[in-house]
C-alpha cells in the first residue's frame, strides 16, 4: 500500500528524471492532478502533500467539489480539461483558472463574453484531435492556425495547445506532431501526458501533464 502522498513524490521524481534526460529544467513543468470521480478527501490528502493544480473534466461534478475546496485553500488551481458545453461556460469560467479544451470560435466567443460577466479571465490551451479521430474533442489541425489567432486577439491568456493521442497507439509521434504544431504557431505550452505516457510527454515537450490513476489509485 502507499498513500497518495508517495505516490506523488514517486512520480515527481519520475517526471524530473524525464526532464533531466531531455535536458530540461523540471521546473517548467506543471503537475495537474486529475480528479474526477475522486472524493474531497482523497483531493485533501494531496493538497496536504503540496499538490496545487488539479484537473477537472466534468462541470457538474467540479461544482460538487469544489467551491468549499477552494474556499479552503486558496491556492489551489482548478484546470478544465474536459469537453465543454457552451451552456457551462459561466460556471467554467469562474470555477477554472485554465482550460485545456477550447476547440471551436463559438466557445471562444462564450468565454470572453462569460468571463466578461464574471471578471475572470482563464488562460486556454486549444485542443487539437491530433489523431484526427472522429469521436474525439479538440480541433482539427487545419484549425489551429485560425483559433490561436483568435485567442491572440481576445482578452484571454493563450497557455498553449493540449491533446489526447489515440487509444492503444505509441504516442510518441503525436506527441512530437503537437509539438511541431506550436513551435509552428509560436506556442509556448503543451498540456500532453497521462498516467500511462507522461514521461515520454516530458521528453518532447511536454509543459503540463495530467494525471489521475498513477496518482489516487494504489497499483
Ligand atoms: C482522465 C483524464 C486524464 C488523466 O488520465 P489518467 O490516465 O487517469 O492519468 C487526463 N486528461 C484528460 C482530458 C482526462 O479526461
Amino acid at each position: 500500500m502507499s498513500s497518495a502522498a508517495q505516490r506523488r513524490e514517486r512520480i515527481l521524481a519520475r517526471i524530473a528524471h524525464a526532464a533531466t534526460l531531455a535536458r530540461r529544467d523540471s521546473s517548467d513543468l506543471q503537475l495537474i492532478a486529475v480528479s474526477k470521480g475522486r472524493s474531497a478527501d482523497e483531493i485533501e490528502a494531496l493538497i496536504s502533500a503540496g499538490q496545487r493544480d488539479f484537473g477537472e473534466n466534468r462541470v457538474q461534478e467540479a461544482l460538487e467539489k469544489w467551491p468549499a475546496l477552494l474556499t479552503r485553500h486558496p491556492g489551489v488551481r482548478l484546470h478544465g480539461i474536459g469537453r465543454l458545453q457552451s451552456n457551462k461556460v459561466l460556471e467554467a469560467v469562474k470555477l477554472f483558472t485554465s482550460i485545456h479544451s477550447l476547440d471551436r470560435r463559438s466557445l471562444l466567443d462564450a468565454l470572453v463574453k462569460e468571463g466578461e460577466k464574471a471578471g475572470r479571465t482563464p488562460a486556454v490551451y486549444v485542443q487539437v484531435n491530433i489523431g484526427g479521430e472522429e469521436q474525439k474533442g479538440g480541433c482539427a489541425i487545419g484549425e489551429v492556425d485560425m483559433l490561436v489567432e483568435a485567442v491572440r486577439a481576445s482578452p484571454l491568456h493563450l497557455a498553449g495547445l493540449m491533446a489526447i493521442p489515440p487509444v492503444g497507439l505509441e504516442p510518441a509521434p503525436y506527441f512530437a506532431l503537437l509539438g511541431k504544431l506550436a513551435r509552428r504557431h509560436d506556442v509556448a505550452g503543451l498540456s500532453i501526458g497521462m498516467s500511462s505516457d507522461f514521461e515520454t510527454a516530458v521528453m518532447l515537450g511536454a509543459t503540463a501533464v495530467r494525471i489521475g490513476t498513477a496518482l489516487f489509485d494504489d497499483e
